[in-house]
């Protein structure tokens, strides 16, 4: 039996070694035992109200700088992982919901290929800093359709063809859930991603008409085809829109049962996205897999801890680059935060909000020492470990750390094996043998600047939907001006000025 001064003299903290010394007392073999893992947080996992005011690890991230045309070269060998959101609800000023953008060199500075993963509320302010058009993000993938991840969408959808997205909008996500409403008669609602873009798709149309005075299509779009860019089922617009207009979206279900499905394998990039069940909430939830050029990156979004993801990450024993998972802080944490308190809180109206934060974690997320597990489970193990849907600040990161370590002792600090996202977080991982150092780079962003650069399309427009006898665009087609009072010498100049 070790006495307490042998313990601390392995470098573990008194109130550490005091718990051990304990436990071996008790006859219990020293090591990991269930007590030791659920112990509750020491005093620096309670963070105050002020501590939540900076995450002084990204802020001293090397930067790169976004805020000039040509933005940043993507390397020919580069698969560059940004987050635009990184956050759970409720939605905070510092980070936006959840979505994180993939993009795979071409060899010219630019992207071949690029995806977006999940597009929660407020993300779209960070692609356009980031100077991400609309054009680039016309392939979704939404790993389950809560709010958090997909309310963005219709921004996209609407916005996509006033800017340089004069091409569908592809989206892939769930199939139906199968699960019976809990009370007869039983129903099975239709909640697949077909659905959901079919509905989505509907409720925009005063939007997508009333644009329709601009043009939506251009001649020479190569429609992508089943074949062409490996999908399970043929890329089918909902609704009655042509396959090449801006405003046709394209659902790509995905049964969401199928471990490792392929979800799309371009053939001229070379990217294959495969697909996995998670755990979150209802039925349906993926995890997406992404392969290029021999780097691989895993994003769960939002999972209870569960196997797929381990053995996923293991990836037939090569491991993969980057695994990209959520977390949650703990209830208690999650609690204080919520009523403001620095300390846990006394009384039934604390009790009751530790509880139904709870019953969210349980049916829905990853505590902080369980993904510590997780990882700890992973061999070998990625190369960078990123927790995401996560609320930083130094003091919740701090916290979550002290939870992974337990299980993870050798992960001393947030740095190249193991960080927490953030908005405009980006991750540089370059292919090669051997693979160079993943890098880890805050972007520099203008927050008061305009949308990204809108290019003219180098094909031919199409005549817009709403147009006059002569093929061009009427901006006044589908209004009254009857009450209108127009430009003129005694009224307002039309140059705007
Ligand atoms: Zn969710
Ligand atoms: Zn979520």
């Amino acid at each position: 039996m070790k006495s307490i001064e042998e313990l601390l003299s392995q470098g573990l903290s008194r109130r550490d070694g005091l718990k051990l010394s304990g436990l071996a007392l008790g006859g219990l073999a020293l090591g990991r035992t269930a007590g030791a893992m659920c112990d509750p947080p020491t005093e620096p996992c309670y963070p105050t109200a002020l501590d939540t005011q900076r995450y002084t690890y990204f802020e001293n991230l090397e930067t790169m700088d976004f805020t000039k045309d040509p933005l940043p070269a993507v390397e020919p060998n580069e698969m560059r992982i940004t987050f635009m959101g990184s956050c759970i609800p409720p939605v905070r000023r510092a980070q936006a919901m959840m979505s994180v953008f993939v993009e795979v060199g071409g060899g010219n500075g630019k992207a071949a290929d690029q995806f977006v993963f999940d597009c929660g509320s407020g993300v779209c302010a960070n692609y356009g800093a980031m100077g991400v058009g609309f054009a680039r993000m016309d392939k979704v993938f939404l790993n389950h359709l809560h709010g958090d991840h997909m309310a963005d969408l219709t921004h996209i959808y609407c916005f996509g063809p006033s800017g340089d997205r004069k091409s569908p909008l592809y989206v892939w996500g769930q199939g139906p859930s199968d699960v019976p409403t809990p009370r007869p008669p039983y129903q099975y609602y239709d909640d697949g991603v077909r659905a959901f873009c079919e509905h989505l798709r509907e409720a925009c149309r005063w939007h997508t008409e009333s644009f329709s005075f601009q043009t939506t299509s251009y001649r020479n779009y190569r429609r992508p085809t089943r074949q062409s860019w490996g999908l399970p089922c043929d890329p089918v617009p909902v609704g009655d829109d042509p396959s090449d207009d801006a405003y046709a979206m394209i659902p790509i279900e995905l049964n969401w049962r199928k471990v490792g499905g392929v979800a799309y394998h371009n053939q001229a990039t070379g990217v294959k996205i495969t697909h996995f069940p998670v755990i979150h909430c209802r039925k349906g939830a993926l995890g997406f897999k992404l392969e290029w050029n021999g780097l691989s990156m895993i994003y769960t979004s939002d999972t209870k801890p569960e196997y797929h993801t381990i053995n996923q990450a293991i990836n037939g024993g090569k491991g993969v680059d980057v695994l990209i998972h959520e977390m949650v802080v703990p209830a208690e944490v999650w609690a204080m935060q919520n009523m403001h308190l620095d300390a846990p809180g006394k009384g039934p109206l604390w009790d009751k909000t530790v509880q139904a934060l709870t019953a969210v974690q349980d049916s829905s997320h990853t505590p902080q020492g369980a993904f510590g597990y997780l990882l700890s489970q992973i061999n070998p193990r990625p190369r960078l470990t990123v927790a995401t849907h996560f609320p930083v600040s130094d003091a919740t990161v701090a916290c979550a750390l002290e939870s992974v370590r337990k299980h993870c002792p050798d992960i001393t600090e947030v740095g190249p094996q193991l960080t927490w996202s953030f908005d405009l977080m980006v991750i540089r991982v370059f292919a090669g043998d051997p693979k160079p150092e993943i890098l880890q780079r805050r972007a520099n962003v203008l927050d008061f600047g305009f949308s990204p650069v809108v290019r003219p399309t180098p094909y031919p427009a199409k005549a817009p939907k709403y147009h006059t006898a002569d093929g061009s665009a009427d901006p006044y087609a589908q209004i009254d001006l009857s009450t209108a009072i127009l430009a003129g010498d005694t009224t307002y100049c039309r140059s705007g000025y």
